[in-house]
């Protein structure tokens, strides 16, 4: 598939994408088939928006799976990552893109099913699938990345706080694999990304933030899907990260600086 950036070693690579079917993951659904990577496409809800993605993968030469999974649901996710490594005869990368912050739900009144939903999503997702995955990742040696957030670091803002809980849970299950996994040349490292415009803030996001955001930070815009991109290509490249793991790169203009 043409491209204008070419990274050797991902071609003929098999990655699994979770939530590739809107934002994020369907801009690294099309970056990763660019890079004639083997696309396993996951999606939850929106079938139509993955399969207008796999089309276009497969009419511009590509090789894409569908898979769908609730992404809450332990025993779903791994049949998904079984089912897309049987696809490609291997498996070489996860990329856990999955969330949602379900709802703004301050601490204060906050039940412990919200808790369980923020949770579930975010955190037993990215367990779930990265212990399926392992299976096959450890055979060639191979890549994990999660999807945290400005949110784990700062804490969030109103009413999103359990959520970046959640993904500072991700932050850290990221350095414990990548302590366990680094002898089976499996690296584990995550993005961060502040905020970028998709489904996510079109739902969550509070009155005027984006424009607060975008007047704020030092490169003085939102982010899009596509900023978010390269630094999951790098991530996935060994030729390009091979020393890197249990590492977030963060992906946010310069809104916080750890
Ligand atoms: P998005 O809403 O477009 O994508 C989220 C994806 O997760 C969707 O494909 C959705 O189907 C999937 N998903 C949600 N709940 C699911 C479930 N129960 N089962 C399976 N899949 C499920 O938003 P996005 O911004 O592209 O989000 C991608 C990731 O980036 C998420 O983990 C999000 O938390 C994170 N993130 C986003 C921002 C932002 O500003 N957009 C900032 C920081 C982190």
């Amino acid at each position: 598939m043409p491209s204008t950036l070419t990274i050797p070693d991902l071609a003929g690579k098999a990655v699994l994408i979770t939530g590739a079917s809107s934002g994020i993951g369907a801009a690294l659904a099309r970056a990763f088939a660019a890079q004639d990577a083997s696309v396993g496409l996951h999606y939850h809800s929106g079938v139509e928006a993955a399969q207008a993605i796999a089309g276009e993968i497969e009419e511009a030469g590509g090789r894409v799976a569908l898979v769908q999974a609730n992404a809450a649901k332990s025993e779903e996710m791994a049949a998904a990552v079984d089912s897309v490594a049987q696809t490609f005869g291997r498996l070489d990368g996860l990329i856990n893109n999955a969330g949602s912050m379900i709802a703004r739900v301050l601490y204060e009144e906050m039940t412990d099913a919200h808790y369980d939903r923020v949770m579930d999503v975010n955190a037993r997702s990215v367990v779930a699938a990265s212990r399926a995955a392992v299976t096959h990742l450890k055979r060639d040696g191979g890549f994990i990345i999660n999807t945290t957030s400005v949110a784990a670091r700062s804490g969030g803002t109103a009413g999103s706080g359990i959520y970046g809980s959640s993904k500072a849970f991700v932050a850290a299950v990221t350095k414990g694999m990548a302590l366990e996994f680094g002898k089976y040349n499996i690296r584990v490292n995550a993005v961060a990304p502040g905020l970028i415009t998709t489904p996510f803030q079109d739902r969550f996001a509070l009155a005027g933030q984006l424009e607060q955001v975008a007047a704020s930070v030092p490169l003085r815009r939102t982010g899009t899907p596509e900023d978010c991109v390269g630094a999951y290509l790098f991530l996935a490249s060994a030729m390009l990260s091979g020393y890197i793991t249990g590492q977030t790169v963060d992906v946010n203009g310069g809104q916080l600086m750890p």
